[in-house]
């Protein structure tokens, strides 16, 4: 690929990005970094960066702290996108709680806390195989953390 076509590509994904902000309600100081369609193991990547110089809400008391640092990346698996699987990933911010000065994680707006998968993927996504046995479940939402899945999926 030369140089133009990848400007040109870039350019395609600006709107897709904004679409996929609100689509999953993050806004200052989450944004969108880039998409990437990835052909070897046809899955979407969506990563996400939370500003540096922003304040997060502190888990812990509630008020706003700087950035302290960001965990290691982790990857939230999303409903699909033109029926490719699709995954985000992010490093979440840390803030250091000027009270307790204990470091916390600072929850990402699409997903409930401790869950590998947004919060629309389990609203919509695994609505339709609830039903399903176990194995089918699985396939349905290609889920390798199967344990995991399962466990949230059917045991409702
Ligand atoms: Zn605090």
């Amino acid at each position: 690929m030369n140089e133009m076509e990848s400007e040109k590509e870039m350019a395609g994904f600006e709107n897709f990005e904004r679409m996929f902000a609100q689509s999953i309600g993050i806004e200052e100081p989450w944004r969108v970094e880039k998409a990437e369609f990835d052909s070897g193991s046809m899955s979407v990547h969506i990563y996400i960066l939370a500003k540096k110089t922003a304040k997060y809400q502190c888990p812990e008391c509630g008020q706003e702290h700087s950035r302290l640092d960001n965990e290691e990346e982790r990857v939230w698996q999303h409903g699909d996108v033109v029926f490719y699987p699709c995954f985000i990933h992010c490093r979440r911010p840390r803030v250091k709680c000027e009270r307790s000065g204990k470091i916390h994680v600072v929850e990402a707006p699409w997903s409930r806390k401790g869950s590998r998968y947004t919060m629309l993927f389990e609203s919509f996504a695994m609505k339709p195989v609830e039903k399903l046995p176990f194995e089918q479940a699985r396939k349905s939402c290609r889920s390798s953390r199967r344990a995991n899945f399962c466990a949230s999926a059917i045991h409702r």
